[in-house]
């Protein structure tokens, strides 16, 4: 982009280490406008000494759900402190409100039903998100409300029902977004399988504004596959293989086939061994596309490892999971599946492209954790889960650092050309991948603003 004579460059990164060079760096417009030797002089309106900090392309979350994290941000936690925290918000807040409460499963405290909640919580209404997200648990004063009867008040696939008939609270995505930057993150794709066009409006109308961090890009189910959403990229389409009931051979090729209609590729949620085979017989059935992804891959038979690579098809992992989940899994997964969890090294090795993501607000948001995670597998106890699924940190944060189209191809740069999706560290690269930690950012540029990290 040429700069016109008198006018000046928006701004500049100076004295940043950028591949292992120390470099003036300026944007304008949003772009890289130029990268010179350290010292070389360029001036800008906006000028941020580097300080010799690695400049490096903006963190991309390959799958979040912007809209639930924004939410979990604003409930309360399901910890081992549950009993005590949900009495205390009961007591302190207006008795007809509903408590929203996320992060349930049975691994935590046992498994929770409506009697259990109603013990805890007789008079007003609760709901318990599992951290799956696939089932609220609510008490008898919520279902009365709902106008619902379970008797064990475990509700599943009941999203929509139950946002129809709760009195929403206004969802703050700017914060949310703003809470990312802080961790070097630029850009997201939002996975939620919505099939209501208005959730993804929402999402695009929060994203527009020029107080938000991030870019963004939306999927959504095949119900609004042909949809456009005016000012995000549209991702893939969200199709979920469902873990407690599988879909029908039949149903999910229609599901492949809506999403070719609309000239789309596929995101296909596959969290166990038997619905990664369903989905990829329907792969072979009907043809893969560039782009199309496994979302999670929690369970991958080595069987299933060269019929991925020959169809094409991107993993999008969340390394993360071996950390807060791993000791989970020791005791629910069948012991000859263990070896299957959450690959990472394997799958790369065999030449599968493999985006990182966090799943948040099911996982932690902080890629920086998942960095760590895929390079140690170690689990909150100690444990080592899958050593030979291990990558070195660089490897880690490149899963990172890919584009919206192509999660676990071409690592971006930071060149003259590119977008300014950027994220500055205090230290050099070299320096913050030896103990990843989201500390190291300092700030994230995106849409032509420079965001500073609280710290
Ligand atoms: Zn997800």
């Amino acid at each position: 982009m040429k700069v016109s004579a008198g006018s000046k460059l928006d701004m500049l990164f100076r004295d940043v280490e950028v591949e292992a060079r120390a470099v003036d760096v300026a944007v304008h417009d949003g772009i890289i406008h130029s990268i010179e030797p350290a010292g070389s002089g360029t001036t800008a309106s906006e000028v941020i000494g580097g300080n010799g900090g690695a400049l490096i392309p903006g963190l991309y979350d390959h799958h979040i759900h912007l809209a639930a994290l924004a939410a979990a941000n604003q409930s309360l936690l399901f910890d081992r402190s549950f009993a005590v925290n949900v009495r205390k918000v009961a007591e302190a807040e207006s008795a007809s409100e509903w408590i929203r409460c996320v992060g349930y499963h049975e691994s935590i405290l046992g498994e929770l039903d409506r009697g259990k909640l109603d013990a805890l919580v007789p008079t007003r209404p609760i709901r318990v998100q599992h951290r799956s997200g696939a089932m609220w648990v609510v008490n008898s004063a919520g279902l009365a409300l709902l106008g619902l009867s379970s008797e064990s008040g475990q509700l599943f696939g009941a999203d929509s029902q139950i946002r129809a008939l709760v009195p929403t609270v206004p969802i703050d995505l700017i914060s949310t977004a703003r809470r990312l930057a802080d961790f070097g993150v630029t850009c997201v794709t939002d996975l939620t399988p919505s099939s209501a066009l208005e959730d993804l409006e929402f999402l695009a109308a929060a994203a527009t504004r020029p107080d938000f961090a991030l870019c963004l890009a939306v999927t959504g189910s095949t119900e609004v596959a042909q949809a456009s959403v005016a000012g995000v990229e549209r991702g893939p389409v969200k199709v979920v293989v469902d873990d407690y009931s599988l879909p029908a051979f039949d149903e999910l090729c229609e599901s492949f086939r809506l999403a070719r209609e609309a000239r789309r590729t596929v995101a296909v949620h596959c969290v166990t061994r038997v619905g990664l085979l369903l989905a990829l017989a329907v792969w072979q059935e009907l043809g893969s596309q560039p782009g199309d992804r496994v979302e999670h891959g929690a369970i991958i038979p080595i069987e299933a490892i060269p019929q991925l690579r020959e169809l094409g098809i991107t993993v999008v992992t969340q390394p993360s999971f071996v950390f807060e989940r791993g000791d989970q899994y020791t005791s629910d997964v069948d012991p000859s599946e263990q070896g299957d969890l959450w690959r990472c090294g394997s799958l790369r090795a065999a030449g599968i492209p493999v985006g990182g993501s966090t799943d948040a607000p099911f996982g932690d948001p902080d890629p920086w954790k998942a960095v760590a995670s895929a390079t140690d597998r170690t689990t909150a106890t100690g444990r080592v889960l899958g050593p030979d699924e291990r990558i070195d940190t660089a490897a880690a944060l490149d899963m990172f650092l890919t584009s919206a189209g192509d999660p676990g191809g071409k690592v971006r740069r930071v060149a003259v050309g590119a977008r300014a999706e950027l994220c500055l560290l205090h230290t050099p690269l070299a320096e913050a991948l030896r103990d990843p930690h989201s500390d190291a950012v300092r700030a994230t540029m995106c849409r032509s603003q420079l965001f500073l990290r609280d710290r």
